[in-house]
């Protein structure tokens, strides 16, 4: 806004003009030149004569060697799109790694990201009908494709990354490729993965040829904790402030946390201590990075440390192989994961903070010899690494609910699914209890064919359970009418992480406004929404409420594209039909709640002499709490409501204790049963 620093003249504004020309083209120069030193450049024409030669191979390689931004490159390059007819498709396990690889490659192609090469995530397609040659897109994503697109006919090349991260969506993509290379012999496959598993691919693909990809790599010291640490973030905040003030700059920092609330932590303490300190040490720039952190904060991580600075990565491990910083000299490492675990037989499914394997470790340690010799310290014991750590990580397919991909599958026409290929087999009680998630929700009829409530499921781009609850709210007698409210609470569900702004203080701050006038998350979150929507989609709102503007953005538009799919499959017309009876929220409540626990029956919680206690499970439950972010907990401390009798949770989380998170109180006993007869029934009787 300063006018002083328009341009006064025609010649000042040339001179201004080459500038910025020159600018240009020294940065398209860098990036030329960055591209050629990367070790897989040297492979190039090798790579692209094995991918001709072969149907599918193997690529293996070092972090960092360039297999995610410049392989589907050179195949662009070479005419694998034939002029724009085909397009390449390259799946990443991780929505971060998807949107910022693809931004990253538009940058290097010296294209806007969206047109040529674009990305899709579920709920977000930056893409362009007839234009996007080459797709970033988690592995779930392409999944779906197969729904619409059972031979992936539109494309030429499918690129697996990362795919020793063994996912639920990579495992069964490996499959269903499997099934369909022999009807597609132009299709070529490369399935891209660090060096664990590599054999087991190629083993799966009939042998198929392994290419190594050798990367550079400096040796990296490894200290070990003497005693276990019973406090591994203290830990990691002192030993980043030991490297600090005793290590020369340049040289940044990586460390490993498991998850967005860590790492706040993490940037909290560490941002407190700075302070203290004041000018006795160099800056700090603190970097967080984690599925959920808004996109414009991401490339932060990417941003060239200025000299006299240290950067401090504080990531969860999405740093470990699908994204490459430069300039990382120290790895911190406490060792831990954030992992799905579910347990079939009692039907729950909990996120859990578990050691990592071996095969992590020592690839988190080699994050830092990527620019020159460096140090990792590991906040655990040596004798915990060679004793207790296993050696590789177990696949998702064998710890999680396989509900969804059943059904998916199921939907593909896919009938014997003990002879469906993958690289491990889940157990059969696993299968089992998908069949019976599946039959209980409906999408299953009694011989365990898919019903049209089933197709219906699928076609919703959410989980079967959530497709249950919207089908309910728009069509069951006690609950219809209630679909928009019912959409905009399973839209936000979907980021609750960060709808408010953090800070236990900020939270009661914020709710307090509404606390007294709801009982539950769920219309927590509808309330916020709709305050939200009545101010217009005001931004100065979301600030003085203190809720996060971009989240909301983010909630609105999941909503608004869980509003079309419901459109299409007829549910809006059959849930206005009734909303045009009912009136106002009150009304509304009973309906929503219903609705949820349609979708959710194992997730319900009774209470008895000793607090909460899990049902629907065959084989007992366990005793869960209620969260204390939950505004249940905070209405019972409060004293503001009598403890109800019945909760319906969403997720559990089991840190000091079994935590319940985003809570609804089920008001009437009867409505278990109204909505899910046979379920809770069937329930009681194996108990008694
Ligand atoms: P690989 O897939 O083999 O691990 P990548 O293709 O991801 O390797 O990375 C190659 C190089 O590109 C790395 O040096 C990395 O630092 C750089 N790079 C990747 N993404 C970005 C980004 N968003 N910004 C800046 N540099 C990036
Ligand atoms: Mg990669």
């Amino acid at each position: 806004d300063d006018e002083s620093a328009l341009p006064e003249t025609h010649s000042e504004l040339d001179q201004k003009l080459v500038e910025e020309l020159d600018r240009e083209q020294t940065r398209l120069q860098i990036i030329h030149d960055t591209r050629k030193s990367l070790p897989v450049y040297k492979f190039r024409n090798p790579l692209l004569s094995a991918i001709r030669e072969h149907q599918v191979l193997i690529v293996v390689g070092e972090t960092g060697s360039g297999k995610t931004t410049q392989l589907p490159q050179y195949l662009v390059e070479e005419g694998f799109t034939q002029g724009g007819k085909f397009q390449i498709a390259c799946t990443q396990p991780r929505r971060v790694a998807a949107t910022s690889v693809a931004a990253r490659v538009a940058d290097e192609m010296d294209v806007i990201l969206g047109k040529e090469v674009g990305y899709s995530i579920r709920f977000d397609d930056k893409t362009t009908l007839d234009t996007t040659i080459l797709k970033y897109m988690t592995d779930g994503m392409l999944l779906r494709e197969f729904m619409t697109d059972p031979e992936l006919k539109k494309y030429a090349c499918i690129i697996i990354d990362e795919a020793h991260e063994r996912t639920l969506a990579t495992d069964v993509l490996l499959g269903l490729l499997k099934d369909i290379l022999p009807h597609r012999k132009d299709l070529k496959l490369i399935i891209s993965s660090a060096t664990m598993n590599a054999a087991k691919f190629a083993d799966f693909f009939y042998d198929a040829p392994i290419f190594n990809v050798p990367g550079r790599r400096f040796p990296v010291d490894i200290h070990y904790t003497l005693q276990p640490e019973a406090n591994y973030l203290n830990a990691a905040v002192t030993t980043i402030f030991q490297i600090h003030t005793t290590q020369p700059a340049p040289g940044d920092i990586l460390v490993f946390l498991t998850g967005q609330e860590e790492i706040e932590a993490a940037q909290q303490s560490l941002e407190e201590i700075a302070h203290v300190l004041g000018s006795k040490i160099k800056p700090l720039i603190i970097a967080p990075i984690y599925a959920n952190l808004p996109q414009e904060q991401q490339s932060r991580i990417f941003e060239p440390t200025p000299t006299d600075c240290r950067k401090v990565v504080l990531a969860t491990n999405i740093a470990e192989t699908s994204l490459t910083i430069d300039g990382i000299k120290f790895v911190i490492d406490p060792g831990f994961v954030k992992e799905n675990s579910y347990i079939p037989s009692t039907g729950m499914s909990q996120l859990l903070t578990v050691p990592c394997s071996r095969a992590s470790v020592d690839q988190r340690a080699g994050r830092a010899g990527r620019v020159g010799p460096g140090k990792c310290f590991r906040i655990f014991t040596k004798w915990s690494y060679y004793h207790e750590l296993e050696l590789l990580p177990k696949p998702e397919i064998l710890r999680t609910n396989l509900s969804q991909v059943v059904l998916l599958l199921m939907s593909l026409g896919v009938t014997d699914l003990l002879d469906f290929p993958l690289l491990d087999k889940p157990s059969i009680p696993a299968l089992s209890k998908a069949l019976e998630n599946l039959y209980t929700l409906g999408a299953l009829n009694s011989k365990g064919a898919i019903t049209r409530l089933g197709r219906m499921m699928c076609e919703l781009p959410c989980e079967p359970e959530f497709g249950k609850v919207l089908h309910i709210a728009a069509t069951h007698d006690s609950c219809k009418g209630s679909l928009e409210e019912v959409i905009t609470i399973v839209a936000m569900l979907h980021e609750t992480a960060s709808v408010f702004v953090q800070g236990k203080a900020d939270r009661d701050q914020n709710k307090s406004g509404i606390i007294g006038k709801v009982s539950s998350d769920h219309m927590l979150y509808l309330e916020t929404y709709n305050n939200w929507k009545d101010m217009n989609y005001s931004k100065s709102w979301c600030f003085d409420h203190k809720v996060q503007f971009k989240t909301l953005v983010r909630v609105r538009n999941i909503r608004d594209q869980l509003w079309r799919c419901c459109d299409n499959l007829g549910l809006v017309a059959v849930n206005d039909q009734a909303s045009k009876t009912l009136g106002n929220l009150e009304n509304l409540e009973p309906r929503i709640i219903k609705s949820f626990i349609a979708g959710f029956p194992s997730n319900i919680a009774k209470l008895g002499t000793s607090g909460y206690h899990t049902m629907g499970a065959r084989q007992g439950g366990v005793d869960v709490s209620v969260h204390p972010t939950s505004i249940v907990f905070q209405a019972l401390r409060k004293d503001m409501a009598k403890p109800s009798k019945f909760i319906l949770y969403q997720r559990l989380v089991l840190t000091s204790r079994e935590f319940m998170r985003d809570c609804v109180p089920i008001p009437r006993e009867e409505w278990l049963n109204e909505m899910v007869p046979h379920f809770f029934k069937s329930v009681n009787r194996q108990r008694s």
